[in-house]
């Protein structure tokens, strides 16, 4: 048994061991025993039911709520060599019979249903013939009124389970930790006599920081500059917020969409599309982004609000870092944020009790914004964790700091807080420590308080930062509405007295990552031009953590290539010869690759550049300009034409425009030397007032495309 599992986990899944927690599990559905599996998110848990899926006799069913992820998933498998479908409302009602009656004949070994669709009776009826072996309960929480993603149709599953003629093995699988949800769950789907498995929420890669009161414009900015290529999800709370977001990082030039539930579902996709596929950067997004987003290679994500409570967060937070490569999770926390989740609870749909609930889990939302130890701790505690470092030193708590007394500061801030009369804002506030001269300050009399200016040496910016930090900390409030007004707290008392002191930490802001090797950088190309041309996600071909570890180990052949994780042997067939050819090229001659990556970028000219990412911004790319990215990422001629169904004689047409427009190219690809000598031979002797004679006199198999480009390259203008 032992070396069938593992030999199908190398082949299907290139994986040489278990993560954390696996084998456990897998190996109690293979006793045939009902399982929970509790596992925090990119711990792994599809393999969990996919492995024995694969082991068992007939069908397993995978009810999963989310039909995006079904058809990615589904997508993966095949790509994987697994025999897996999906059935959805999509669907005609002639495929579902089709795909039912493939799994009846054991063609098809994992199906996704919607739990929804088990209420069908006609779906039921054409269910009864196949024999199922396990059925396997994706993001089971769902079951739970305790959850955070409460959905009534999971509550049918038990009972439909019941009334199977011969009952199959059911395991069931969730990132929710809470004792409550897990009770639930194994109650209301009746599981029988199960194991239970719950491992660690720990997740070691992901960086956690927390940043007070800081410009939150001003940090993502310079975020994502330090950061360039690297895919991350940025979360907002309101629309409202995204699309201002949005609209700031567009107008910068960064690669960025956006996506919340006042966009059309066709924008959404297609934006959700952009990312999974590496198109763009980065997303902005409401909390409806992100359910049912299995990208592995998510390296950062930002919380420009405090959400409502920490499941939400670690859910959010966690889907940065699922390849288990190292990421970021930054909160941007401002005191402001509490009224927005105070009044959405309060004018949500809760009863009473629920919103009693709701209240005390903000209230340890926010206490994690003020602990002054581990963030790392203070979550696994959160989640019921009990063996886990007091100081874990990968989070901003734990990790460099400047310790800073600022009660001078403070001092004057709260002074003038007061001396306003604790009836204005923090810009306004800001503005008179500042000394600015505006009309409304001389209008108010406020240039003769005795505040008046003192905070001259900082910018106004800056002053604001200090007062949201204050409010961060509790000495000031912020009160909700339309225009919040800044007031001074009990705690500010002493300070002013001159009792207390006011230190502040400031953590160090997240370094950028070590530049991207070069190799790395070449890989990652290759992989999302294969991506491309299958119409895959690109960390579907391979995850970054595979890519890094072929960067380190630098496979050379086969073998070695196949004891890479990730690398099985039916992905191998695909795709591993490219990569394999890369990597060859890359030890023989480092540098041809540094040549051929930078060519992209370098070769850009500058106006070029940006006019290229504002067309991007509009979502439209001129199609030449895609045959020339194309072109510049590796794709042949013949491969354009085919991959995007247009005529070869119109790809040369957009290469050569590009061309004229200043988008420099790799010649070697297109026209070899010796060519090329004979068509400025014959063009010296024939002169340029025309083509037609250059063609005739040269050999039959130079083609007008490649004179035309020989004189391109050569600056030579047909007169
Ligand atoms: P979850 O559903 O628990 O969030 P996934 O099943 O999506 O997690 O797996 C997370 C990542 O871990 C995926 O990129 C997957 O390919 C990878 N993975 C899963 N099992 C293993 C394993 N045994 N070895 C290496 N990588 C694995
Ligand atoms: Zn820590």
């Amino acid at each position: 048994m032992e070396l069938q599992i593992r030999k199908a986990m190398k082949r299907y899944f290139g994986y040489e061991a278990y993560k954390p927690g696996q084998e456990a599990v897998i190996k109690s559905i293979l006793q045939a025993r009902d399982t929970l599996g509790v596992m925090p998110t990119g711990g792994g848990k599809s393999l969990c039911y996919q492995l024995p899926a694969l082991l068992l006799p007939g069908l397993t069913l995978v009810i999963s709520p989310l039909i995006a992820l079904m058809k990615d998933q589904v997508d993966a498998l095949n790509d994987q060599g697994v025999a897996a479908s999906f059935i959805n409302s999509s669907l005609e009602p002639d495929e579902v019979r089709y795909r039912l009656y493939q799994a009846s004949r054991g063609r098809c070994k994992l199906l996704y249903v919607a739990p929804e669709r088990l209420a069908s009776e006609h779906f039921n009826s054409l269910l009864d013939k196949i024999p199922i072996s396990l059925v396997a309960i994706d993001e089971a929480h769902c079951i739970s009124q305790w959850g955070h993603d409460f959905r009534p149709s999971y509550l049918g599953i038990g009972s439909w389970i019941g009334s199977m003629q011969k009952r199959p093995i059911v395991a069931a699988f969730t990132a929710t930790a809470t004792p409550k949800v897990r009770e639930d769950i194994i109650r209301l789907l009746a599981l029988k006599d199960p194991q239970v498995f719950v491992n660690s929420f720990d997740r070691p890669n992901l960086r956690w920081m927390l940043m007070k009161g800081i410009d939150r414009e001003r940090f993502i900015n310079r975020y994502l500059r330090e950061h360039p290529d690297q895919p991350g999800i940025i979360y907002a709370a309101t629309r409202k917020e995204v699309d201002s977001l949005f609209a700031e990082l567009s107008v910068r030039s960064f690669k960025v969409g956006k996506y919340h539930a006042g966009m059309n579902s066709e924008e959404r996709n297609h934006n959700q599309e952009l990312f999974i596929h590496d198109e763009i950067q980065v997303i902005v997004a409401t909390n409806a982004f992100g359910l049912g987003i299995d990208k592995s290679n998510v390296r950062f994500v930002i919380h420009n609000n405090m959400p409502r409570h920490l499941e939400a967060y670690y859910q959010e937070a966690g889907r940065a870092g699922r390849d288990g490569q190292a990421a970021d999770c930054i909160l941007l926390y401002h005191a402001g944020d509490i009224h927005i989740q105070k009044y959405l609870i309060e004018n949500g749909t809760l009863s009473r009790e629920r919103k009693v609930v709701e209240h005390m889990k903000l209230k340890s939302m926010i206490d994690y914004c003020h602990t002054p130890g581990c963030l790392r701790a203070y979550i696994l505690s959160y989640f019921g964790e009990r063996d886990f470092k007091s100081e874990c030193g990968n989070c901003g708590n734990c990790n460099d700091y400047i310790v800073r007394d600022i009660t001078i500061e403070a001092q004057k801030i709260f002074s003038c807080v007061y001396r306003m009369r604790q009836r204005y804002g923090s810009s306004m506030v800001a503005s008179v420590l500042k000394g600015s001269q505006q009309k409304r300050i001389y209008q108010l009399g406020f240039h003769e308080l005795s505040t008046y200016g003192i905070m001259s040496n900082l910018a106004t910016e800056d002053i604001i930062e200090m007062i949201n930090l204050l409010a961060a900390e509790e000495y000031l409030t912020i009160t909700a509405g339309k225009y919040p007004i800044v007031k001074l707290t009990s705690k500010a008392a002493p300070v002013l007295r001159g009792e207390k002191r006011v230190i502040a930490k400031f953590p160090q802001p997240p370094e950028s990552v070590s530049k991207e090797s070069t190799i790395f950088q070449a890989l990652r190309s290759l992989r999302k031009t294969i991506a491309r041309q299958h119409g895959i996600p690109p960390y579907v071909v391979f995850p970054d953590s595979t890519l890094r570890e072929m960067c380190e180990r630098l496979p050379l052949n086969r073998e070695d290539m196949l004891r890479i994780t990730g690398v099985g042997e039916i992905r191998f067939e695909r795709y591993g010869s490219q990569f394999l050819e890369l990597i060859q090229k890359y030890v023989a001659d480092p540098e041809s690759i540094e040549k051929e990556k930078s060519l992209v970028r370098r070769l850009l000219p500058k106006d070029v550049t940006d006019k290229k990412k504002k067309s991007n911004i509009a979502g439209e790319q001129p199609s030449y300009l895609i045959t020339w990215m194309q072109f510049q990422e590796g794709m042949s001629l013949e491969e354009i034409s085919q991959e995007r169904e247009m005529r070869p004689s119109t790809v040369q047409e957009h290469l050569l425009r590009a061309v004229r427009e200043g988008y420099e190219v790799d010649w070697d690809r297109l026209i070899n030397r010796h060519q090329e000598e004979q068509v400025l031979r014959t063009a010296r002797e024939l002169g340029t007032s025309g083509l037609k004679p250059i063609k005739k006199a040269l050999p039959a198999e130079i083609d007008y495309f490649t004179i035309r480009m020989v004189m391109e390259k050569n600056g030579i203008r047909p007169s």
